[in-house]
Parts: C-alpha cells; sequence; structure tokens
C-alpha cells in the first residue's frame, strides 16, 4: 500500500522541523501514532493502531529520507475496535508496577493522587507549528518500598486508566493552611436536585476556576461544580 511512495520536499521539511525540535525523551503524537526521540537521530514508535499501518510505514519512508532511524521493536499496537482497545489498555494498566519494587500499582492508594506541573511539553498544531502546553505529573505513592515510600509518577492519561473515572475526577489538594481537602466533580443533575430540594446552601460547593486556594487546578477539574471534603490523611507510626 505504500510501495515506492516517496515524500516531497515539504513533507520532508515539515517532519525534520518537528522531530529536530524535539528533545530526547519527549513524545510526539501524529494521527494515531506515537513516536519518543530517543537519541541523536532516532525515534521509537510507541504506540499505534491496527489501521495507522500505512500511515506508520510513511514516516518510517521519511526518516530514513533524513538519515534518521525509527525503532519499531517495541511498538504496541492498538486494535481498531474502540471497545477492545479500553479493554487492552486497562489490561495493560493493571500489570504496571512501581518503578522500585514489584507492588502494582493498581494496589496503592488511587485516590490519593497529587497533580502538579512539571516543565513544558509541545503538541503540534493543525498547521504543523509546535505549541507549549503544560506537562500535567500525577503522583502516586507506593507505601510497599524498602524506603517506606517512593512517588510513582504517571501521566494524566494513564492515571485515568490505571484509576479509573471516579478517581479522576477527584482532586486532592492542600488549601493556604496546609490542610488536605478532596474536590469532587459534581454532576450538573445532581446540583439541580440540590437547588431544587434547598440542600445546596448546606453542602461545601465550590466553582472552580484556573486556580483554586492557591493552586493551579488540573485542567480536567476546569469549570467544574465540586464538592469539597476534608481528606483524612492516614499516618503510620
Ligand atoms: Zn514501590
Amino acid at each position: 500500500m505504500v510501495d515506492n511512495w516517496k515524500p516531497n520536499e515539504e513533507e520532508l521539511e515539515w517532519t525534520r522541523n518537528i522531530i529536530e525540535n524535539m528533545e530526547i525523551n519527549q513524545d510526539w503524537m501524529e494521527g494515531e501514532m506515537a513516536f519518543r526521540r530517543t537519541g541523536d537521530a532516532t525515534l521509537a514508535l510507541l504506540t499505534r493502531t491496527e489501521r495507522a499501518e500505512g500511515p506508520a510505514q510513511r514516516v518510517a519512508i521519511v526518516l530514513e529520507e533524513l538519515g534518521w532511524g525509527l525503532d519499531e521493536s517495541e511498538v504496541k499496537i492498538i486494535p481498531d475496535d474502540p471497545a477492545l482497545a479500553a479493554q487492552m489498555m486497562q489490561q495493560q494498566a493493571e500489570s504496571w508496577t512501581c518503578p522500585s519494587c514489584d507492588e502494582r500499582i493498581v494496589n496503592m492508594d488511587l485516590e490519593r493522587a497529587f497533580w502538579d506541573v512539571q516543565g513544558s511539553t509541545y503538541y503540534v498544531d493543525e498547521s504543523g507549528e509546535r505549541q507549549p502546553m503544560d506537562r500535567w505529573v500525577v503522583t502516586l505513592e507506593c507505601t510497599k518500598c524498602e524506603t517506606g515510600s517512593s512517588p510513582v509518577h504517571l501521566s494524566p492519561d494513564d492515571y485515568f486508566l490505571v484509576a479509573g473515572e471516579v478517581n479522576f475526577y477527584t482532586w486532592w489538594f492542600f488549601d493556604e493552611d496546609g490542610e488536605s481537602w478532596k474536590a469532587r466533580i459534581m454532576p450538573p443533575e445532581t446540583i439541580v436536585e440540590c437547588v431544587d430540594n434547598g440542600t445546596l446552601e448546606s453542602l461545601n460547593v465550590k466553582h472552580l476556576g484556573t486556580t483554586f486556594q492557591g493552586n493551579t487546578v488540573p485542567p480536567h477539574m476546569r469549570g467544574t461544580f465540586c464538592l469539597l471534603v476534608r481528606a483524612v490523611i492516614e499516618e503510620e507510626e
């Protein structure tokens, strides 16, 4: 299907512009493919859908023309059927372990996750321009490590897979007095119900903007109404 396909100058230039500006270990999402820069002139194909076989072959040809190598040895192929794809990714997420010990992430306290921005990353917009965006990292705590505890960092997407929707839409944060809180998104119908039966006033419901109590609000929690409850941290003596 890509027999004898050759990229034109514009296509070569477009790709060169992206890959030469990537940092090592930075990811590049293109269509239904995810690449990572692994060296001075090497990329690895991390994932692609089944149907992205042709596009992936074309990227390989472009890279070859540019004198770059593409490592496809570890590629994960995602089924085209969204239900199968979700199932596959969830199964994989269940097997993830702490990088320092064998504890499975799925067994950790998944609700107690801390969101913060660690530097920035880039995405490529429709016109091929690189646009900066915050790199959000979700940190869990592994309490099975020999050191007693160690942080486990996940991307928001990976956290969603391993922790599920309810945890994903619950945000732990510290207020200005250092007290910990959980903000849980209230569905609009629940808010309407509370307004109707007059219980909204008695609940600690807040509308989250981009910042709240001195914290930058994670993007998926912005513009939502949340029920705030005090989070109890169980201290192990
Ligand atoms: Zn561990």
